[in-house]
């Protein structure tokens, strides 16, 4: 199925890439294998992240499991995917 770009009406081309998730809060993390949809026409491109509440869960875990310490972005992301607060306590 075409995607027509929302800038200028072309139709865009789908491809799948590697995506630097840095919007994630989590620095230095790729997302394999992501459609990207770019227009020849303008320049615009989207990126389409599939199941992206999922996506952060897993991270999250991959974050919980190394062995060092979580770094302040590490655990930034944690309090924000999990619903962490740096305060209060548990109810
Ligand atoms: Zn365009």
């Amino acid at each position: 199925m075409a995607t027509k770009c929302l800038q200028c009406g072309h139709t865009m081309t789908t491809r799948r890439q590697n995506v630097s998730y840095d919007a994630s809060g989590l620095p230095g993390v790729t997302l394999a294998g992501i459609e990207v949809s770019h227009c020849a026409h303008c320049g615009e491109h989207e990126v389409a992240i599939p199941r992206i509440a999922g996506l952060h869960r897993v991270m999250a875990h991959a974050v919980i499991r190394k062995s060092s310490r979580p770094t302040p972005a590490e655990i930034r992301f944690l309090r924000r995917t999990l619903g962490w607060s740096g305060s209060s306590a548990k109810p």
